[in-house]
């Protein structure tokens, strides 16, 4: 007896889920603007049930070595980073074609 989906109902080896949901999260990566002209790479799209939100940030202050805070599962990190994002959530698993960088 092979395992069951909760999701679809298939069996595991059947089941197409998680594929799914993958390729469904679009995860966005742009700069903003606040006071005084500093600059932000905000990280949008993460899906938290997937992923550890706060975990990675810190994972990703400790790489850019910069600050960065977590907003309704945004995250915005100091500077501009969105040249290497791309690469490090690649890096993590996403697919390419899922990370847009604006
Ligand atoms: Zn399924």
């Amino acid at each position: 007896m092979s395992e069951i989906c909760t999701t679809c109902g298939l069996p595991k080896e059947l089941c197409v889920c998680e594929t799914i949901a993958k390729e469904a999260l679009q995860i966005k990566v742009y700069g903003i603007k606040k006071k005084f002209g500093k600059v932000y790479t905000v990280v949008e799209g993460i899906d938290a049930k997937d992923i550890n939100v706060r975990e990675l940030t810190t994972k990703l202050k400790a790489k850019f070595a910069c600050g960065g805070t977590v907003k309704d599962g945004r995250i915005e990190l100091q500077g501009e980073h969105r040249r290497h994002m791309k690469e490090f959530l690649v890096e993590m698993g996403y697919p390419p074609e899922t990370v847009m960088v604006k």
